[in-house]
């Protein structure tokens, strides 16, 4: 499903944040990718939903190469991948409800589908009953539940989650890996990056080891060791 092919990213012709990436991801599958902070995971996730472009080599999303999207067809990729970060990037003043529709109303998605399928998406992340209230009036954990079920609206293939438990205590943190476990057993690919050992050797899935931009390990049903 996904490809890098002797990817490499530097930053202002001087930062080398990936080396020679070669990666296949399957689909359904669920990798973590772990390593030290700067190791490059922010940028090889970025480099994914196309928030960032490689320095060489080339990257091919179901056999078709990024570099050659158009612009009129990037948002249309960037739909089918879901994102979810450290900081939740919720709207303050929108309800979770409201948070999740935003995402559809951008795209121009009736009102009658929205009010269908907001609520549906909110059950799925155990949020049925907490949909009129305000990010401010929720936990951490149930704020970055807000934020999956907005990653989740437009039926992405592909989770992408960068950090998203860096926030959370340690409960709140198995909880939304108990979530993204599910999401993926309902057939959506996960792509994890994380510090969190606990959550990583909970999944017992593939892990992907970062060093200075480099693979240095690639365990297919991997724990999280210290290298
Ligand atoms: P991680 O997510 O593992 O912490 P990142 O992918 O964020 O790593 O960063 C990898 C390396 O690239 C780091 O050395 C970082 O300082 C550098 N880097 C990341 N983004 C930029 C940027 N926009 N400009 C310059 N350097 C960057």
């Amino acid at each position: 499903m996904i490809k890098f092919d002797g990817v490499s990213k530097v930053y202002k012709d001087e930062f080398v944040a990936l080396n020679n990436i070669n990666l296949e991801i399957k689909s359904g599958e669920f990798i973590s990718i772990v390593g030290q902070s700067g190791a490059g995971k922010s940028t090889l996730l970025k480099l994914i939903y196309a928030e960032e472009t490689p320095t060489n080599g080339k990257i091919f999303f179901n056999d078709r190469p990024l570099d050659g999207i158009s612009r009129r067809k990037l948002p249309e990729h960037r739909r089918n991948i879901g994102t979810v970060f450290q900081d939740f990037k919720l709207l303050p003043q929108k309800t979770a409800f409201e948070n999740v529709a935003y995402a559809l109303e951008v795209c121009g998605i009736p009102k009658n589908a929205i009010f269908n399928d907001v609520p549906q998406i909110l059950e799925i992340v155990g949020l049925g009953n907490r949909q009129n209230k305000f990010p401010h009036e929720l936990s951490g954990g149930e704020q970055q539940r807000v934020a999956m079920a907005r990653a989740l609206i437009h039926k992405p293939s592909v989770i992408v989650a960068d950090e998203p438990t860096g926030n959370l205590d340690p409960a709140s943190s198995m909880d939304i890996m108990q979530l993204l476990l599910k999401i993926n057993k309902l057939g959506t690919t996960v792509i994890l990056a994380s510090h969190d050992k606990d959550i990583i050797n909970k999944a017992a899935k593939r892990v992907l080891v970062l060093e200075q931009g480099r693979i240095i390990c690639d365990d297919l049903r991997g724990k999280y060791k210290i290298y």
